[in-house]
């Protein structure tokens, strides 16, 4: 890209065009670059990189905290494991790479680049757990994950290899595992929602789009502002198969050999950034919650001049002891170096000139609320102070505002399709989320583009009695969530 392309910055409004939006902020603020030659393969830059790091950290921290521990597991996963359980083999094997040879050498059995990990994971589990003092067993691993994708390449959101941690772990019971469950999604809000700011609701998935060798399948789908879903995290109960195929067993304190029960959550970092990105972007650029975002203060020298440089150094020395900032001294105009970092989110932003040195100023900028503002130079610290508080704050409080209203009660399907047109999420009633929905289910996707998301834990219980499903008329047994998806 050149010089002026870049100065030039966004030249669409995100309400305008949202996807000519999305590919002009990836390749601009330069986040990743798609130009790698293997299909469906792409470059992560800096920028991009610096974000998820931070994300990784919070997230392992959390995790860390509620007693999971770290793993490295082989990126080679022998075909003989995913054989072991057939739903999870007829799920995964269409889209698995395979190595078959090692130089010149052909391997006996062929292995596939981790597609997930369970299968490796519960390998291991076999061999680890004994005894009911072993248990909970709970682990993850931070990784990437090879995926053949036949669906087109979308930076972030969509490519064969992504990043993300993957969480295994074996319980004693059922009700053990289930809780635990609920606390992967407790944590999928304490850093998703509250830490980075992005707003989602957890759908349990209808039987036909559960995890494959998932009894029941937990996934959050955060709203974009083009009314379609991305699906997040999603936590799953592993089949009881899976623990028989892997045989992975444990005594009880009644002395009885029982199988352990089994869970997984899989927070997709490189996935989760591009809700960053699609959530709290505007039509300047991007915008970083203040944990996450690459850097937090940029400097702005108004001219090369001994005087600013020596006062640009200063201010700079005095903010890195709380945030991390950079001077920006390109060859470039302070206007296009104001866009530059507009575009890049940085969420403070600090303009140094002559004016201001002589009357012991400071000219801020601030991205969350894209304000500008003059401060005594004695305040610039608890400015930032004040910033790195409220900038996530405000994020948050506006991308929540997207969800208000956004689900629309339907009765029929002219209501549906109105709703969905609308960019809205659809509640109906539904003849069932079991297999016998999937019929209804097709025709919600060829009729009107859109996917049953499935039904909410946490809400309460509707009376059903006398209500019929939306599309074929019979008698109702859930109420469900329709939406357009990625
Ligand atoms: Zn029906």
């Amino acid at each position: 890209m050149s010089k002026k392309e870049e100065a030039k910055g966004i030249t669409i409004k995100k309400s305008e065009d949202f996807s000519e939006w999305y590919t002009q902020i990836i390749q601009k603020a330069e986040l990743a670059d798609i130009r790698y030659n293997i299909k469906g393969f792409l470059v992560f830059q800096p920028w991009s990189v610096m974000s998820m790091e931070k994300m990784y950290h919070d997230l392992e921290k959390v995790l860390q905290r509620k007693g999971h521990r770290p793993y490295f597991y082989p990126t080679l996963i022998p075909e003989s494991n995913l054989k072991k359980e057939a739903s999870h083999l007829s799920g995964f094997t269409p889209e698995v790479f395979w190595v078959t040879q090692g130089g010149n050498k052909k391997f006996e059995e062929k292995y596939a680049l981790r597609p997930t990990s369970e299968t490796a994971f519960y390998q291991m589990f076999s061999l680890w757990i004994r005894g009911y003092r072993d248990l909970p067993l709970k682990t993850y691993q931070r990784a990437n994950i090879f995926r053949y994708d036949t669906k087109a390449t979308r930076p972030f959101l969509r490519s064969r290899e992504f990043h993300w941690i993957e969480t295994h772990c074996a319980f004693r019971s059922e009700e053990d595992a289930f809780n635990q469950v609920k606390e992967d999604m407790e944590t999928t809000k304490e850093v998703l929602h509250d830490m980075w700011g992005l707003p989602f609701i957890f759908f349990e998935r209808p039987a036909w789009d559960k995890f494959p060798g998932a009894s029941r399948t937990f996934a959050a789908d955060v709203l974009n502002p083009d009314g379609k879903v991305i699906q997040q995290p999603s936590t799953h109960m592993i089949s009881p198969h899976f623990s028989k195929a892997f045989n992975i067993k444990f005594k009880d304190n009644d002395d009885k050999d029982k199988n352990a029960y089994l869970t997984c959550y899989g927070p997709a970092v490189s996935r989760i950034f591009a809700s960053v990105i699609i959530i709290h972007g505007d039509d300047k650029g991007l915008r970083f919650p203040w944990e996450i975002a690459p850097l937090q203060v940029a400097i702005v020298p108004i001219k090369d001049d001994l005087m600013i440089n020596k006062k640009v150094e200063a201010i700079k020395k005095k903010i890195e002891k709380v945030a991390s900032v950079e001077i920006d001294y390109t060859e470039k105009s302070a206007g296009e170096k104001f866009n530059h970092w507009e575009m890049k989110g940085v969420p403070i932003r600090i303009d140094v000139g002559f004016n201001d040195i002589k009357n012991k100023k400071l000219t801020v900028f601030r991205r969350d609320t894209n304000q500008k503002q003059t401060i005594s130079e004695l305040s610039l610290m608890s400015y930032i102070n004040k910033v790195s508080k409220e900038c996530t704050k405000n994020l948050t409080k506006e991308a929540d505002r997207l969800f208000e209203n956004k689900i629309k009660d339907v009765k029929n399907v002219t209501e549906l399709k109105s709703a969905l047109d609308g960019g809205n999420i659809a509640r109906c009633m539904f003849c069932s989320v079991d297999k016998e929905g999937t019929k209804c289910a097709e025709v919600v996707e060829k009729k009107f583009g859109a996917e049953v998301r499935g039904t909410r834990l946490d809400e309460k219980k509707v009376n059903l009695t006398n209500s019929k499903c939306v599309i074929c008329g019979k008698n109702a047994t859930a109420v469900v969530y329709v939406a357009k998806s990625y």
